[in-house]
């Protein structure tokens, strides 16, 4: 019974030791990753200053890259005018 209970206990001081392993290793994000952002529709990262940023809503913040906003602009020329009234 006892060597029941030793076993059990090892078996927590292990799983203690792994989960803190785990806080430690989670680290703060770096300067890089603080100055860039994930494009929105490519879900690439770059440099926040090449990217463009639209408020969606009340606090969505999204960031578009020029390749997508060229992709878009392109999709946006070759469809047909249409006329203002939908
Ligand atoms: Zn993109």
């Amino acid at each position: 019974m006892i060597t029941y209970l030793a076993v059990a206990f090892v078996l927590l001081i292990i799983g203690a030791i792994f989960y803190g392993f785990g806080i430690v290793l989670r680290r703060p994000p770096t300067k890089e990753e603080l100055e860039s952002s994930v494009c929105f529709l490519c879900g690439k990262r770059f440099e926040r200053t090449i990217l463009v940023e639209r408020v969606i809503g009340d606090s969505k913040v999204v960031h578009f890259c020029r390749i997508c906003i060229s992709g878009l602009h392109a999709d946006a020329l070759s469809q047909p005018t249409s006329s203002s009234s939908a």
